[in-house]
């Protein structure tokens, strides 16, 4: 409870009408190993509505106004970056003396950010929700070229810094009550214990 309390704090203090923006970039953090089985693929197709929904509130607290025909690329950067303020992942700065520490030993004062990870399933599931909602494949912003370009630079900045989730740090005494991976969930009991009666 505690450890939240400051992220909290950081997402009310932006403001109110973004509420459900942040609560639904918690669950996109959790659903961005997205498997194949056929009950995450209604899973994927939840999260892709929920970011659809996202994007649009994003665009309609645009200022100036912002349609989706005339969205690009850079629009669809400065969206990820405006996400960054939501992020739970830890990327160090090359000035920081944890930079590329894999486990640092205090707290810095580098900043949040989104999982590249995170960020790489969004702008799959919007391209795709962008081209199901009558968008275009030649104008569809989602695939440009810059946000390719955008993804790439992303991840090779947190590898890098080996970004450490803070969540995960502060938590250190408690086993955190981590939800099981979306694949153990899901995956029938007729497989393998199956075959062990048929033995
Ligand atoms: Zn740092």
């Amino acid at each position: 409870m505690a450890s939240n309390h400051h992220e909290k704090i950081n997402i009310e203090t932006v403001s109110n009408n973004n509420s459900t923006i942040s609560s639904n970039i918690e669950i996109l953090a959790c659903s961005s190993a997205a498997a194949s089985s056929s009950s995450s693929s209604s899973r994927y197709e939840n999260q892709k509505r929920r970011d659809w929904n996202t994007f649009g509130q994003y665009l309609k607290n645009h200022r100036p106004p912002l349609a989706l025909s005339r969205c690009s690329g850079a629009h669809v950067l400065e969206f990820l970056r405006y996400l960054d303020q939501f992020g739970k992942t830890k990327v160090h700065t090359p000035m920081c003396p944890f930079y590329g520490h894999p486990n640092p030993p205090a707290p810095c004062p580098c900043p949040l950010k989104q999982a590249w990870g995170s960020l790489d399933a969004l702008v799959g599931r919007l391209r795709a929700a962008f081209e199901e909602n009558g968008g275009k494949p030649e104008t569809n912003p989602f695939g440009a070229r810059a946000v390719r370009l955008y993804l790439r630079e992303v991840r090779d900045l947190q590898s890098k810094a080996r970004g450490v989730s803070y969540e995960k740090k502060k938590k250190r005494k408690l086993p955190p009550p981590l939800p099981p991976p979306p694949q153990q969930l899901l995956s029938p009991p007729s497989g393998k214990s199956a075959l062990q009666f048929g033995l």
